[in-house]
């Protein structure tokens, strides 16, 4: 049997292909049809550039329903898609090309010049161009090419793409993704979630990250459904378009911007069935703020991009804020602690995951593969997590974002949740900094939403009433804004940068 991930999908196409797949929200649409004809001529002009199963190829260009198509073809001819993050320099981008060697580079048309010079020098055969507009050297190079293609037969373990994780501590890994990995967490998903063929997705995800490439653009394309396909998230716009869409992936951020604009009401949502949040914690008053605002009850899922998705809250059953629901169906999760030992109900300790949906390692990478899994093959997370009474995953940060205060474990997440509590807190993210006497301090970073004036000596007070003094915060920050990246993710590493001198000598 071909597991071909674009075979599978095109196995849930609609049968009349004239059917929409994307609008831009500007009036211009494509067509299932369209997909299968420009994806084909990709794929035509890939072959043609010499591209074999199994060869890299690198894109970092905008997000357009060109770039989702240049993706499908390299499904097509059974080609490794590696994605990159728009936002990465050059000298970035030369470390993944010299790591992957991709066959081909998809740039943007202005970064031609040095992506080639680059491309020289490390050996990449060809560099392509593709704008946001959807031209460049790709579209032209494909113009009247013969879209007849076909799909190439892949094995399951065949890698569909490789993903490189945001590389916070240490250099950056290439997750491998093989084509059962991606097929069958998607149709997991897909069915979870209730996708059908008159399903509209609001889709305002970048495309470089396993969010927005592959949980909301495959609920779509393998259920035969239609999406708004846009460059950005932009509230106005959103609000816009809701009233036409069925369902909405985001994370965290679109949430809250969604709440601080005031023609974001109950009736803009009418025809909405499912609101999902996931790649950063969605805070609990933005969930409950939601929920009163418009109804809807938000379904927070958990996933990386070394596994795809592992948890989710039920569509039908109760969806419980500050939780990430139950493992998915062939998903298997356990809590351990620092020797591997099976922790039980709400013990704290690392969350590990095995299922067909976890990668195969990390693209040359062999010996850091082989510390990350276990021998039974379950797969280190590296996130702090419980399992509650009824099942319920609870994140409670990333390992790594632990502090340990005079040899104590804090886990960062049990003092934001009492700050952001706080009248006149916003949010909030708690941090360790070094200590001359604990090693590491608790530091509070919060931004104010001005309800009500609030000093650091007040939020100290409140802590010291609630937690034991080895976390509560020794010195609190107000910013007006927390740093996140593109997917939400408060940037840990930049405050604990910023703020490593509030114990200094
Ligand atoms: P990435 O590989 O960029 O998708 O990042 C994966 C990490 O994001 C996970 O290991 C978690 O630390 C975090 N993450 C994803 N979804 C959630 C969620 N719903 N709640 C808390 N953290 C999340």
């Amino acid at each position: 049997m071909n597991e071909n991930l674009f075979h599978l999908m095109s196995q849930n196409f609609p049968a009349d292909r004239s059917q929409t797949v994307i609008e831009l929200g500007d009036g211009k649409s494509y067509s299932y049809a369209d997909l299968e004809e420009i994806s084909g001529r990709f794929a035509r002009l890939l072959l043609d550039k010499g591209v074999v199963k199994g060869d890299r190829v690198a894109v970092q260009v905008e997000k357009s329903p060109e770039n989702l198509f240049l993706y499908l073809a390299t499904q097509r001819v059974g080609a490794v898609y590696l994605p990159l993050n728009t936002a990465y320099t050059l000298s970035e981008v030369s470390y993944f090309l010299g790591d992957a060697e991709p066959k081909v580079a998809v740039c943007r048309p202005q970064n031609e010049a040095e992506f080639s010079e680059l491309a020289k020098k490390l050996g990449v055969a060809e560099v392509l161009t593709l704008g946001a507009d959807g031209k460049g050297s790709l579209t032209a190079g494909a113009e009247g090419l013969d879209a007849d293609v076909g799909c190439v037969e892949s094995a399951p373990d065949d890698l569909a793409a490789i993903l490189y994780t945001s590389g916070t501590t240490g250099r950056s890994k290439g997750a491998m993704l093989s084509h059962r990995n991606l097929g069958a967490n998607t149709l997991t998903l897909r069915d979870y979630w209730g996708f059908t063929k008159d399903d509209v997705l609001l889709h305002a995800l970048p495309i470089f990250h396993t969010h927005g490439l592959f949980v909301a653009s495959h609920c779509v394309l393998l259920s035969g459904a239609r999406m708004y396909f846009l460059p950005k998230f932009d509230a106005d716009q959103a609000i816009a378009l809701l009233p036409n869409c069925t369902a909405m992936m985001g994370v965290p951020t679109f949430y809250t911007r969604l709440l601080a604009h005031p023609g974001f009401t109950a009736e803009v949502c009418k025809n909405m069935r499912l609101f999902v949040s996931g790649s950063a914690p969605l805070l609990e008053e933005t969930f409950k703020e939601f929920q009163e605002r418009t109804g809807h009850t938000i379904l927070e899922r958990y996933g990386m991009t070394e596994t795809c998705m592992n948890t989710s809250n039920p569509l039908d059953g109760e969806r419980r804020g500050g939780t990430v629901g139950f493992p998915l169906p062939g998903v298997e999760v356990r809590v351990t602690d620092e020797n591997g030992k099976v922790l039980g109900v709400n013990e704290i300790g690392v969350l590990e995951v095995k299922g067909p949906n976890v990668f195969s390692g990390y693209w040359r990478m062999p010996e850091k593969t082989a510390e990350e899994f276990r021998p039974d093959g379950f797969f280190i997370t590296g996130d702090v997590s419980k399992i509650d009474e009824r099942g319920y995953v609870h994140i409670v940060g990333r390992a790594k974002d632990l502090v340990i205060c005079g040899g104590y474990n804090v886990y960062p997440k049990e003092i934001e949740l009492v700050v952001d509590l706080l009248p006149g807190v916003g949010e909030s993210a708690v941090i360790g900094v070094p200590h001359p006497d604990f090693g590491e301090a608790v530091v509070a970073v919060a931004t104010k939403d001005g309800s009500n004036e609030i000093s650091e000596e007040e939020v100290i007070a409140a802590c010291k009433s609630q937690l034991a003094n080895y976390k509560v915060p020794k010195r609190v920050y107000f910013v007006k804004e927390l740093p996140r990246n593109t997917m939400g993710k408060v940037q840990k590493n930049q405050l604990r940068d910023e703020y490593k001198e509030s114990f200094a000598a």
